[in-house]
């Protein structure tokens, strides 16, 4: 399995791996086509060896000194809201004021309509086919190359000022995300009852960009890199005012108008800090949002342009090329490659984008680019509405003038004569999309893993007949606070991908719109803990589609919520038969069994959900709370210390396990973790007792008396 794996892979192994179809790292060939081949053999591997000792990276000729870096990301932003690429809304002055000392790109392309996935595609230049995260909530793992962990290596400081806990890599759903920065500011956790979702899950972009700033103050001799990321414009749209009331029938973009005028806070701060001309600064969104288009409210089901076209621009040091516009097609992939050539140092060759500066440099004046580069076919994906709902997974391919999309009902469309996707030209074009289908799948094979990418599993109809189904075999279980976590940010997700016949095909998501947007407005609620408005919702989607394995879980955690555990049992065991390798499914059944007094029943669905995720603390806690209560000692004891092994600070898992040791006759084990339950929550009278009874037990009067008296004041009200 990939992931059990990649943590035991060195970077320097990933060298090894040759990626079929990928440029070649550029090496100087003037000078190696003057050598005889003997030579050239030996130069050869010295390169390699150079190349993977020093972190998949080489160094070439180094300007004096490297420019700072200052990559911005704006969470679902739609191109067509950028006043630098044509709107007339006017929500982006600043934005527009820097596009004009930049490069800007008109049709640059997100990979994947998703928050996680999408960074990962910026960070590591590599597609979701070959970075495996597909998803949310996969892990960005530690053998694929990274730009800040590059960067880092060639001497550069590295900081993120991130807007929402989806990107926290503290969180259960952005693993792997804090490679390579030295600082990573996300001061968020999950949301408390009536918490205000600014303060706990996500931040406006004014906090980002102040923490920015004053990082930024204190390290303004460089060279740094740092990535700044603004959520606002994701729902639900809540722009502070004057932008609520501004934009009141358009709260979207409200949220656009906002964020800019931070942007703009944050450009004239670094031009104060005098930091500005000589930066690059890229500025992207990860995805659009589609507003109603094509029946999607939101992002991450359907690849069209409304949530896979983004805007881009590039301002170079010195503000080479600006006001120039490119036309050809840019790849989010080709972000990080770009950097590393603007910064002089060598693109690791297992990233799959391209360089944009050859864009860039073209022409050299500022007219249009177009033509100057062959036709730049941008791929996209997104498994999304098989994770969330069971229908099918999307694949899109955009080459020449068409827009193909891999769809049960498979799409084409002729982007210059139809550019909102409305007339859908394949089934009058059969040959045109089957040239479209068979390029987007080379393509796709020619960019997985290489051990992904077997000569027998050539598309993913035959990799899913020979060799079992896609997602089970990148083993990407999300685990209950996963799947907690990203319905706080208002996304859902099961493991139907690994429990289905077909893997990741199902029905078209394009006839099911109107009941994802119910299951969407019921999730709405249950985040916003108004189970009582969602049941009705979920109850309607079970009307119109009995099958819908999420409404019968959500039903079920809503009458979890709502203290009907008995209501919610029959739900929740549907669900579960719906979804067995679903963690959030059998841990909701395992709780309901446990308030409905089934303890022994319980057991089966906690140990299955950790099966898939063994990582999860509250599955290991919950499981050995259950072997307490069927007195299973032994076994009970072991998952509690598991619980302290992945938290620490588990402050229940610490308790528990003293008492259990205390209760056994083992008072020496039990005072450290006790103790440190204690120390976690000063305040429990539970962990003084406990630990005044092991004190004496122990002969140790003093600390006996100390706790006792700890207990009495915590009785009296006391600190
Ligand atoms: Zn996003």
């Amino acid at each position: 399995m990939f992931f059990g794996m990649g943590r035991l892979v060195e970077p320097a192994l990933f060298c090894a791996l040759e990626v079929p179809g990928v440029r070649p790292q550029r090496r100087p060939l003037a000078v190696l086509d003057l050598i005889c081949m003997r030579c050239f053999r030996w130069l050869l591997i010295l390169s390699l060896f150079a190349s993977c000792a020093g972190a998949a990276t080489t160094k070439q000729s180094k300007p004096a000194r490297p420019p700072n870096i200052i990559l911005i990301t704006l969470d679902t932003t739609r191109a067509d809201r950028m006043g630098f690429l044509g709107s007339t809304r006017g929500l982006t002055p600043n934005l527009d004021a820097v596009a004009q000392q930049s490069v800007v790109f008109s049709r640059a392309y997100a990979h994947v309509p998703l928050t996680t996935p999408s960074h990962a595609n910026i960070f590591t230049g590599t597609y979701p086919q070959f970075n495996h995260l597909s998803f949310m909530g996969q892990p960005l793992a530690a053998d694929l190359p990274n730009l800040p962990d590059i960067l880092k290596h060639h001497g550069y400081k590295t900081a993120a000022f991130v807007g929402s806990m989806i990107v926290d890599p503290r969180s259960p759903v952005a693993a792997g995300f804090g490679r390579g920065f030295d600082t990573y500011d996300a001061p968020f956790h999950n949301r408390r009852k009536g918490e205000d979702r600014y303060r706990s899950v996500e931040r406006r972009a004014g906090a980002v960009v102040d923490s920015a700033l004053t990082w930024l103050s204190t390290h303004r001799q460089g060279p740094f890199f740092i990535w700044v990321h603004c959520y606002d414009p994701h729902a639900p749209y809540e722009p502070p005012e004057p932008y609520k009331t501004r934009y009141a029938a358009e709260p979207y973009d409200g949220e656009i108008a906002y964020t800019d005028s931070e942007m703009g806070k944050l450009f004239s701060g670094l031009r104060s800090l005098s930091l500005y001309d000589n930066a690059m600064i890229a500025v992207m969104a990860d995805h659009g949002e589609a507003l109603g288009e094509h029946g999607e409210h939101h992002h991450g089901v359907f690849l069209y342009d409304e949530t896979i076209h983004v805007p881009l621009l590039i301002k170079l040091p010195g503000q080479h090329f600006a006001g120039k516009r490119v036309d050809e097609r840019a790849r989010l992939v080709d972000i990080a490659p770009t950097i590393l050539e603007e910064v002089g140092v060598a693109i690791p060759t297992a990233m799959q984008g391209e360089s944009l500066l050859r864009l860039m440099k073209a022409g050299g004046g500022i007219t249009p680019t177009i033509g100057v580069d062959a036709d730049r076919p941008a791929y996209a994906e997104s498994d999304y509405a098989h994770r969330a709902f069971g229908w099918s997974a999307l694949r899109s391919w955009r080459t020449g003038k068409y827009l193909y999309v891999d769809a049960p009902e498979r799409e084409l469309y002729d982007q210059t004569a139809d550019p909102k996707a409305v007339l859908n030209l394949a089934p009058n074009a059969r040959a045109v999309a089957d040239t479209m289908q068979s390029q987007a799948d080379e393509f796709r094979r020619k960019t997985m893993r290489a051990e992904d990418a077997t000569d027998v599993c050539i598309d993913r109809a035959q990799y899913i007949r020979t060799c079992g189904t896609y997602a089970s075999s990148k083993g990407t279980a999300l685990s209950p606070e996963q799947s907690e976590s990203l319905r706080a940010l208002g996304y859902v997700g099961t493991d139907s991908s690994a429990a289905a016949e077909g893997a990741d095909r199902g029905p078209d998501p394009k006839g099911k719109t109107d009941i994802a947007d119910l299951l969407d407005q019921a999730l709405v609620s249950i985040q916003e803990e108004g189970f009582k408005e969602a049941i009705p919702k979920l109850q309607e989607v079970l009307k119109a589609e009995p099958n819908t394995p999420l409404a019968y879980l959500e039903l079920g955690r809503a009458y979890v919520h709502m203290k009907e555990p008995e209501t919610a049992l029959p739900f929740l065991r549907t669900a579960v038969e719906k979804l067995p390798e679903d963690g959030m499914a059998r841990f909701m059944l395992g709780r309901a069994l446990v308030e409905t007094g089934n303890w022994g029943e319980a057991a089966p669905q906690f140990e299955a959900a950790l099966a898939h995720a063994p990582s999860s603390p509250n599955l290991h806690f919950y499981l050995a709370v259950v072997y307490e209560r069927t007195k299973k000692i032994p076994e009970a004891m072991k998952q509690f210390r598991e619980t302290i092994a992945l938290e620490p600070d588990h402050f229940r898992s610490n308790l528990l396990l003293g008492r259990l040791l205390a209760m056994q006759g083992d008072s020496a084990e039990a005072l450290p973790y006790l103790r440190e339950a204690a120390k976690i929550d000063p305040k429990s009278i539970e962990a003084h007792l406990f630990l005044a009874n092991v004190y004496a037990k122990l002969g140790q009067r003093a600390n006996a008396e100390r706790e006792r008296a700890a207990v009495e004041r915590l009785k009296l009200g006391k600190p």
